[in-house]
C-alpha cells in the first residue's frame, strides 16, 4: 500500500543516497552542518541544491547529518524509494510498514520505548523540519 516514506536507523552511517536519485520531487533531505540547512539535491552528489528547509534545533540534534530525512509534507507517496531494490540496507519504508527498531543501534535510549517503537521515526521525520 502506498504511504509517505520514512527513513529509519539502518540508514545511519550508510547514507548512500540511492533513494535521492529515484525521488521525482526531491523531498529527501540531508542536513548540512556548515550552513545549518536541510538540503535536497536533484541528483545525489551533484551539489545542485533543489530545495532547502531550516531544521528544528532539538530534532536535528538527535542524528544530525548521519541519516537522511524525508519531508512528509512534500512526499507524494509515489512508492519509488521504498521499492525493495532501492535501499541497500532496507532503511526506508512506507509509513504503514515501519518496523520497530533493532537492538543494534541504541538511537534513543532516553525514549520511554527505548527507541524500539516504530512510531519514533515517523515523529522524527515530522519534527526535524522547522519550516
Ligand atoms: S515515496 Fe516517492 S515522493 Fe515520497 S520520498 Fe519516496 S520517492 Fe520521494
Ligand atoms: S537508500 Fe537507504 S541507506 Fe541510502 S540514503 Fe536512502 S534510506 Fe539511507
Amino acid at each position: 500500500m502506498a504511504g509517505v516514506a520514512i527513513i529509519t536507523e539502518a540508514c545511519i552511517t550508510v547514507k548512500d543516497r540511492a533513494c535521492v536519485d529515484v525521488c521525482p520531487v526531491q523531498c529527501i533531505y540531508e542536513y548540512n552542518p556548515s550552513t545549518n540547512r536541510l538540503q535536497s539535491e536533484q541528483q545525489a552528489g551533484s551539489g545542485v541544491v533543489e530545495n532547502e528547509h531550516a531544521p528544528n534545533d532539538d530534532a536535528i540534534a538527535v542524528f544530525g547529518d548521519s541519516i537522511l530525512y524525508v519531508n512528509l509534507d512534500e512526499c507524494t507517496s509515489c512508492t519509488a524509494c521504498y521499492q525493495p531494490d532501492v535501499c541497500p540496507v532496507g532503511a526506508i519504508y512506507s509509513e504503514e510498514h515501519v518496523p520497530d527498531g533493532t537492538e543494534a543501534i541504541k538511537y534513543n535510549t532516553a525514549d520511554p520505548n527505548k527507541g524500539h517503537d516504530h512510531t519514533f521515526f515517523v515523529a522524527q521525520s515530522r519534527a526535524v523540519f522547522a519550516d
